[in-house]
């Protein structure tokens, strides 16, 4: 029925399974195991579990399947596997269709905890990883090989911004039988296309916009049919990275208001950019919605908005950037993005912390640099509170 429904409405309706009693909002069946009413039909789901049967909650359970059934089909994906966290999403993805002896191409501006899985967890499983500027096809077109099986990379990278062209990175990957895997965090089921673009493998740490209250955390794995049920699914029920019911129902009614809470909180970052642009206290304002980013004509093409994030750099450095945080009042000082409230990072000490100063400079991401995840508050009071802010820094 909600095949050709549109987008919005797909995030509102899709994947529901009424129970009996008509519930209007979905149920959660917070439960691990389900009974069956024989030992015979206990044996035959074993044997081949139908789609509204189900064994075990690590393997699957109703309500996850829901928010499977509708996050696929607002992203326009066969299918998806439901992870406990952003991490488990990305790490599963890998590790399940990896083997020792295998070639990954990633971009360097990476998550943290993603550096981490492909830096330090596949190559000691032996699987070797080249890292490129992800910004540069010719870097991509060098280091994809004949025995490439993936490439890997933020389809807009935290903290700078960087956007990297799922298209053009595509044809070079499967020119060469190569998956593509997109963390497409940043750019949100809402402004992503990234499957059409030629993402194979499309993946979302559902902690950020799609919960979006900063309550739980949670991940999801989009892909075709195929390599969701054959190659994911077996790797994720039997290492036990699964989400869990209660999630899953704090995700599917976070995928109802998905959409108004993503245009509020871009419309919100379209305002604040424009309203930062040559501040005299700022060295840079990255927003990949302006026209002054490096990349605007391939967000307009790729997205054609410029998500929820946008950078400042302080030109006084840390004092001054720590001053400018200390001193705003509506945004809170943290580190989740994508949340309804607006939420105020200093990379270079917090998240990217950790990182040595050679790949900080690389990466732009200097001592003044502050990330505001945009939220839904009034955009008067956000400007006017970065305003002040700066005032002070
Ligand atoms: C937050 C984030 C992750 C990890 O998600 P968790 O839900 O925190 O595990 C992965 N990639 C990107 C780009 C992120 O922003």
């Amino acid at each position: 029925m909600t095949r050709n429904l549109k987008p919005r409405s797909r995030a509102v309706h899709s994947g529901t399974r009424r129970s009996q009693y008509g519930e209007v909002s979905e149920a959660i069946f917070l439960t691990q195991g389900f009974v069956y009413d024989t030992a015979e039909a206990a044996e035959a789901r074993f044997l081949e579990a139908g789609p509204d049967e189900f064994i075990y909650a690590r393997y699957g359970n109703p309500t996850v399947a829901m928010f499977e059934e509708r996050i696929a089909a607002l992203e326009g994906a066969e299918d998806a596997f439901a992870t406990a966290s952003g991490m488990a999403a990305v790490s599963g993805a890998l590790t399940s269709m990896l083997k020792a002896g295998d070639h990954v191409v990633s971009a360097r501006a990476l998550f943290g905890s993603c550096l981490y899985v492909l830096e330090e967890v596949l190559t000691r499983f032996g699987v070797e990883v080249t890292f490129v500027d992800g910004t540069d096809l010719a870097a991509w077109e060098a280091a994809i090989r004949d025995d490439t099986a993936a490439v890997f990379f933020e389809s807009i990278s935290n903290p700078t911004l960087q956007v990297v062209d799922i298209a053009g990175v595509a044809a070079l990957a499967h020119a060469k039988g190569a998956k593509v895997l997109v963390d497409n965090v940043f750019a949100t089921p809402v402004w992503s296309d990234a499957v059409a673009q030629g993402a194979d493998v499309v993946i979302y740490s559902a902690t950020k916009h799609i919960d979006g209250q900063g309550r739980a955390l949670g991940g999801v794995i989009l892909g075709t049919q195929e390599f969701i049920r054959k190659t994911v699914e077996p790797y994720m029920k039997h290492t036990g990275g699964s989400m869990s019911p209660f999630t899953a129902w704090v995700m599917l009614k976070g995928l109802e208001t998905l959409d108004l809470r993503v245009r509020a909180q871009t419309t919100n970052a379209t305002t604040i950019a424009e309203a930062l642009q040559g501040h005299a206290k700022l060295s840079r304002v990255i927003y990949p919605g302006h026209s002054s980013h490096a990349q605007s004509n391939l967000v307009q093409r790729q997205m054609g908005q410029g998500g929820t994030v946008l950078s400042i750099d302080l030109k006084a450095g840390k004092d001054a950037a720590f001053r400018f945080l200390n001193a705003i009042e509506v945004g809170v000082i943290s580190n989740n993005l994508g949340d309804a409230k607006t939420i105020m990072t200093h990379p270079a000490t917090t998240t990217h912390q950790r990182l040595p100063q050679d790949q900080k400079d690389a990466l732009g991401i200097t001592d003044g640099l502050v990330r505001i995840s945009v939220g839904i508050e009034d955009p008067e009071d956000l400007v006017a509170d970065i305003l002040q802010a700066l005032e002070t820094a």
